[in-house]
């Protein structure tokens, strides 16, 4: 089967959308088969228990976890799925647990998914603190790497919808990293093989998403989980899941990281001694923040009383209300850098007069509701017909 026919085959139908929760996965975890070893790790500053679900015996072990940024679902998702085709699909599941030992945390940060924040209760980036390990969630993800001695580890979150790839007008729908383990991001043995599997991963994206997959920034983070286990030699590699056009709700980004993860597992288990390996990597173009979620072109605006033609955009806020996501527009000005941006909806408004009942020229923050010319009416961000 090809991997766009596996993922359609295998989706979990009782999980999607932004908003993802213990709520969600619990039932889930709970159907699990006996193959699957599920268990509370511990629990979050709310007292949520915290899953952990192992599976396979094979030699080669894997560390993956999500989520560990509340608000960053997509990848939990794709972990799902992944439990679905191998609960079901007999012979790749006879390959996965005769490779690899999986070690996995679908959730790492139920107080905040269930607030849809990126940190956790007490307002901590878990990510900005895998050192001191202040908190009860992070003391659990680094327990987890101390005790089980991962050779590998899949470290998955979701990317805002600001990311291009290089300079073009193609959004980042994934984006992939090895961090580096010192501050010199030098690339030893264990960095290659990371560089390895994702230049092979891109190989097979390319052919569905050409032009849409983008590389990470690699300075070095101390305080970063990905870059501190890297630094105790487990091969690692960020996923980033993105934005793709018209998928707010990233069930399309989904499947991409599904595919991800089989390419990952077809690759890893080869253990290839990795030489010069890394330029496929390295072929990867750099993410940018190019992007905004809406674009807004050619507008005249009078400042001071002189006209004035600028670029401005609307992002949208993401809001909890009712156990739903919503997605608020809000205005941002654009600084003329000479940069180019690209919106995920653009408008060319050929130089007419913007007005709002907010203020008189576009600032941050207002609400996205305004009049272009005389009759162009803006609700939420888009134009009314
Ligand atoms: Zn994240």
């Amino acid at each position: 089967m090809q991997h766009e026919e596996i993922f359609s085959t295998y989706t979990n139908k009782e999980i999607k959308g932004r908003h993802i929760t213990n709520e969600s996965i619990e039932p889930i975890l709970n159907k699990l088969n006996d193959d699957f070893k599920v268990k509370i790790e511990g629990k979050s500053v709310l007292e949520k228990p915290i899953y952990s679900v192992q599976f396979g015996h094979g030699k080669t072990k894997i560390y993956m976890w999500s989520q560990m940024h509340g608000d960053e679902a997509t990848c939990t998702k794709a972990i799902i799925d992944f439990f679905e085709l191998v609960s079901n699909h007999k012979e790749y599941s006879n390959f996965i647990q005769s490779k690899y030992t999986l070690y996995i945390v679908p959730l790492a940060n139920p107080d905040g998914a269930e607030v849809h924040t990126r940190e956790n209760i007490n307002k901590v980036d878990l990510n900005r603190d895998v050192q001191e390990s202040t908190q009860p969630e992070s003391k659990i993800l680094k327990q987890i790497f101390e005790n089980f001695q991962p050779h590998y580890c899949l470290n998955m979150h979701d990317q805002r919808t600001i990311y291009g790839v290089g300079d073009t007008d193609k959004s980042a729908i994934i984006s992939f990293l090895a961090p580096a383990y010192n501050v010199e991001r030098d690339i030893n043995e264990y960095r290659s093989k990371a560089m390895y599997i994702i230049g092979k991963i891109n190989n097979v994206l390319q052919t569905y998403i050409p032009g849409h997959v983008g590389r990470y920034n690699d300075a070095y983070c101390d305080n970063c989980f990905g870059d501190y286990f890297a630094s105790k030699n487990a091969v690692t590699i960020l996923f980033e899941a993105g934005h793709h056009p018209n998928d707010y709700m990233r069930d399309i980004t989904r499947k991409y990281i599904f595919i991800s993860l089989l390419v990952a597992f077809d690759k890893i288990h080869e253990n290839v001694l990795v030489d010069d390996n890394n330029s496929e990597y390295f072929k990867i173009p750099d993410n940018k923040v190019s992007f905004f979620d809406i674009l807004y072109k050619n507008v005249k605006i009078i400042e001071n009383g002189n006209e004035k033609i600028i670029n401005f955009a609307s992002q949208y806020k993401e809001v909890v209300k009712d156990g739903k996501i919503l997605f608020e527009p809000y205005l941002v000005t654009i600084e003329n850098d000479g940069q180019k941006y690209f919106g995920h909806i653009e408008y060319d408004l050929k130089e007419e007069l913007f007005s709002s009942n907010y203020c008189s020229v576009p600032v941050n923050d207002v609400k996205s509701d305004f009049l272009i010319g005389k009759n162009k009416e803006f609700i939420d961000g888009i134009l009314k017909q």
